[in-house]
């Protein structure tokens, strides 16, 4: 299959592996921001095969991990209310909120359905024109432009009974706040790929300049990643810092101009909630007024207690790079696949999940 195959060639991966164990001679740690490409690294037995000297540690990339359960509570909240529909994709059903999930309130009998796109909500609103369609908008710059064009769909197709609740979120505040926070000490980023396709490289350059560690966006087969890491390496014994892309049949510095107009037409930056980090401001997406009719936080009174989070659970300091799901006494035995606690064991790009799954640290 083209694109896929040739970057898992063994012969290239071995060849750049040599080149990574014969360049690097520091004591690195290098942290992939996405989700993706934390499980494509324990998929391929990507750490494994590294150097010992290059340690690799995971971001708050995966999207409903950095969910605050507050979050997850408003959008339960909102199937509760009659005549709505809320629609989600399916990761998010499972993962917790303070006293129940999505999936437990449907079971509940609330009406929660699982869609793989925003034109799947459209459609389910088109069918519906008694009652009230929701969609939860979760995840990065990736998504965000498409759940910004169902919005200005709804508005063309005249469909009135169509609500996003906006909780996508920016990447590069999330990056700024782990390296402003000083917790953890950082020598290379992995950028992510599919992002960095909406926004362009560019959005990572004040890493680079500000924080003077050098940064690579990379895809998510196991050539990318490898040529990222390589290329990462180069850069820290050369003592640079800049940003490279290592995924060229997807990303350029300016972005996709169309997806950035389209989100910016429809929505501002805000303040927003992240599991484990607090309030992280500029990182949110607000419906802008113009759409306000499209907003399900302006439509619905959504009301919440105070949220509670999971006993015992790391997710939030997983999230943040602080620790790994090795340093979290529920890992592998409260806490695992069939029974979740956190939702970095239920999503399937979840830090603690790829390290149940695909680790080799721990008996399972
Ligand atoms: Fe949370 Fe489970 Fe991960 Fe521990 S192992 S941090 S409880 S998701």
């Amino acid at each position: 299959m083209k694109y896929t195959t040739e970057f898992r060639n063994s012969e290239i991966a071995q060849a750049l592996l040599t080149r990574i164990r014969q360049g690097s001679r520091k004591k690195v740690r290098f942290m992939e921001f996405c989700g993706g490409h934390t499980v494509a690294i324990f998929r391929y037995g990507i750490r494994q095969l590294l150097p010992k000297n290059i340690e690799m540690i995971s971001g708050p990339g995966c999207p409903v991990c950095v969910t605050a359960t507050a979050d997850i509570d408003k959008a339960i909240a909102l199937s509760q209310i009659k005549g709505v529909i809320v629609t989600t994709y399916g990761d998010m059903l499972k993962i917790p909120g303070s006293r129940s999930s999505l999936q437990k309130a449907r079971a509940d009998g609330a009406d929660v359905r699982m869609v793989y796109s925003t034109l799947d909500a459209l459609q389910i609103a088109k069918e519906n024109p008694t009652k009230s369609v929701a969609f939860l908008g979760i995840g990065f710059e990736t998504t965000a432009p498409t759940v910004a064009a169902s919005i200005i769909e709804a508005q063309e197709q005249e469909i009135k009974n169509y609500f996003v609740l906006s909780q996508n979120k920016l990447s590069p505040p999330a990056i700024k706040a782990i390296l402003q926070s000083g917790e953890i000490k950082l020598d290379g980023l992995i950028c992510p790929g599919h992002v960095s396709a909406i926004t362009g490289s560019r959005v990572w350059d004040f890493i680079a300049r500000d924080h003077k560690i050098p940064c690579v966006v990379a895809g998510f087969e196991p050539v990318d990643i490898l040529q990222c890491i390589n290329m990462l390496v180069n850069q820290v014994e050369a003592k640079l810092s800049k940003v490279e892309i290592a995924y060229g049949r997807g990303v350029i510095p300016q972005g996709n101009q169309i997806a950035l107009n389209i989100m910016s037409q429809v929505y501002e930056p805000a303040n927003a909630r992240w599991r484990g980090f607090g309030v992280i401001p500029g990182s949110g997406l607000k419906i802008r007024k113009a759409y306000r009719n499209y907003d399900a936080e302006v439509r619905f009174e959504i009301k919440t207690k105070p949220a509670a989070e999971p006993k015992g659970c790391l997710c939030g300091e997983v999230l943040r790079g602080v620790n790994t799901p090795l340093d979290c006494k529920l890992f592998g035995k409260v806490c695992n696949p069939e029974t979740p606690v956190g939702p970095c064991m239920v999503s399937s790009e979840g830090t603690c999940s790829a390290y149940f799954l695909y680790g080799d640290e721990f008996e399972r």
